[in-house]
């Protein structure tokens, strides 16, 4: 019988209050459990307690109460150095006047760590970040993407079980981020250790993590899966956060939906046709609301709809401009609309959470 290995980190009631005129309580008494070997998000807007945590693993940062396990050892009180991580933050500075190799190799130096062994970790953090033929190069003969790389080989260089990442893409252009996004997951699933990531945008974390930490005020309000958090999110913040907030609240709520309560839809669960008589009606029993059409935003492969309906809300929907029957090309700003929707895909999302 094999025992279940512990959590590669474990958060149990994690608070944070930073003393000043107000003080601050960055971070709320969270607890949280990350798995070995997962791409972890913590994905939340500015000033939600994101970096605090981070910074409190990493050892940077003292919490006021609450404790860190690392592997199912308390480190709460270890120092930076004696704990097995390594962070990557958005402002890398990698030394201008040395090689690559050098960069990556720097770290094991000021640990005394043997040459013939410094050159192996060396060559297999860059071979890691896929920089293996580029050793010998300077920072300044890299693009943008490979010196982000090889602050990513930096820190996998020391062998952390854990890595920390900040905001890592944060400074890139969108391009070079979608394209940095794949690599890093990509260098996770190579490398096998567990990554933290931070970040304030829905879709980088969609995209890149197994699970999610949805945080607000200092308090994770959902952790699941991106499917979870994107299809059944718990509470009306993170419907609004992670995708476009479709909500339904009040008057509306009980014109449109029927029943007293907030609710969400995905933008792309909305079906959009013109209400001038050619329409056929919507399928019996599926629930229609109607209203006038703002907005028509063309995107290229989808087109997005802002309607303001008569009932008093505002949604967007989202349809794929497939060419086939897609009724997108016709509407115009003014124009009267009819949405319809299955009823499966309304979700209770409760506008605060009970703690
Ligand atoms: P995020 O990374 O999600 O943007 P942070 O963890 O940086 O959020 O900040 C959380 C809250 O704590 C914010 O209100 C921020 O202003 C506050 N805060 C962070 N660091 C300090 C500090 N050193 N002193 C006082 N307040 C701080
Ligand atoms: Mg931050």
């Amino acid at each position: 019988m094999t025992a279940t290995p512990p959590p590669a980190i474990r958060l149990d009631r994690l608070r944070k209050e930073f003393t000043g005129t107000p003080p601050v309580v960055a971070v709320d008494d969270v607890d949280l459990d990350v798995g070995q070997g997962e791409f972890f998000s913590m994905l939340g807007p500015s000033g939600s307690g994101k970096t605090t945590v981070l910074r409190m693993i990493a050892g940077f940062e003292e919490p006021t109460a609450g404790r860190i396990e690392l592997d199912g050892e308390d480190v709460t009180r270890r120092q930076p150095y004696d704990r097995d991580v390594n962070t990557v933050f958005q402002d890398y500075a990698l030394f201008p006047h040395m090689t690559v190799a050098d960069n990556v190799e720097y770290g094991l130096l000021v640990k005394k760590v043997s040459r013939a062994e410094r050159r192996t970790r060396v060559a297999e953090a860059l071979e890691q970040v896929r920089l293996g033929d580029h050793g010998a190069r300077r920072p300044s003969q890299l693009s943008g993407g490979q010196r982000q790389r090889v602050a990513l080989a930096r820190a996998l260089v020391n062998r952390p079980r854990v890595l920390l990442l900040d905001e890592p893409l944060g400074a890139l252009d969108l391009k070079l981020r979608e394209q940095m996004q794949v690599e890093l997951k990509a260098i996770q699933r190579d490398v096998g250790i567990t990554f933290l990531f931070v970040t304030h945008d829905q879709e980088e974390a969609l995209t890149l993590s197994d699970r999610i930490a949805v945080f607000n005020a200092g308090r994770i309000e959902q952790v699941g899966t991106a499917r979870e958090v994107y299809e059944s999110p718990r509470t009306a913040f993170v419907a609004g956060f992670v995708g476009t907030s479709n909500l339904l609240t009040g008057e509306a709520a009980r014109t449109v939906v029927r029943r007293d309560g907030s609710f969400a839809i995905r933008p792309e669960k909305l079906v959009v046709t013109p209400v001038d008589g050619t329409a056929g009606a919507a399928a019996p029993g599926r629930p229609t609301a109607t209203g006038v059409l703002e907005e028509v935003v063309y995107g290229g492969p989808t087109t997005r709809f802002v309607v303001q309906l008569d009932a008093g809300a505002r949604l967007t929907a989202l349809e794929q401009n497939s060419g086939s029957g897609s009724a997108g090309a016709a509407l115009r700003r003014g124009d009267r609309v009819r949405l319809d929707w299955d009823p499966e895909h309304v979700i209770d999302v409760p506008e605060t959470t009970s703690k």
